[in-house]
């Protein structure tokens, strides 16, 4: 992935727009990134003759930052003196804004086809799930004990009460009812909170 060297934000989208030559076009600002022979390979494929040498004709230091080997690329004419374009002498690749894309065409005497070439950003990555909460979940688990085993002290204690007195030994505690009933709620109270 390259970062288009006008808009830094802006990574460029490959498209086959052009012919069969996949290109890397800015979705900001519709500049056309060409790496080394691509250019040409678009303009020979276009004219179907000879290749057009691409070589800058007066080559000014001023250029942009190359996207592909961020060395700063050189600004010079294409072509024709007054067609200026960015190139970068270390890597062989040519930035061409939208603009200076219909100049090519226009110079090389090529009609028909797009003379823009625009694209969409990529759609987002959806985000990953967030990742289960082992505390989180560990409490619930603590909390449905808790609610499970109150349940289960407070039905004791129901049994006892209402047993006929003959069939049980021991009394219902009020103690144990009340702390049957307190794990429950509390237990219920946490797994509510916890969704
Ligand atoms: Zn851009
Ligand atoms: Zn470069």
């Amino acid at each position: 992935m390259i970062n288009c060297p006008k808009c830094s934000s802006e990574a460029l989208v490959e498209t086959p727009a052009l012919g069969n030559i996949p290109l890397d076009v800015c979705p900001g600002c519709s500049g056309i990134w060409f790496d080394k022979g691509e250019l040409e390979a678009l303009l020979k494929q276009s004219q179907g003759g000879d290749s057009a040498d691409l070589a800058l004709i007066n080559p000014g230091a001023e250029g942009l930052e190359c996207p592909r080997c961020k060395n700063k690329m050189s600004r010079g004419g294409l072509v024709n003196p007054l067609l200026l374009v960015d190139r970068c002498q270390s890597c062989g690749g040519i930035w061409l804004d939208p603009r200076e894309l219909a100049l090519v065409r226009k110079l090389l005497g090529l009609s028909g086809g797009p003379s823009e070439v625009t694209v969409d950003r990529p759609a987002a990555v959806p985000a990953a799930p967030p990742a289960p909460d082992v505390k989180s979940t560990l409490l619930k688990l603590v909390a449905a004990a808790g609610a499970i085993l109150g349940l289960i002290g407070v039905s004791f204690e129901m049994y006892l009460y209402f047993s006929p007195a003959a069939a049980v030994s021991h009394s219902p505690s009020a103690g144990l009812s009340v702390a049957g009933v307190l794990l429950f709620a509390g237990g219920i109270f946490v797994l509510n909170r916890e969704k």
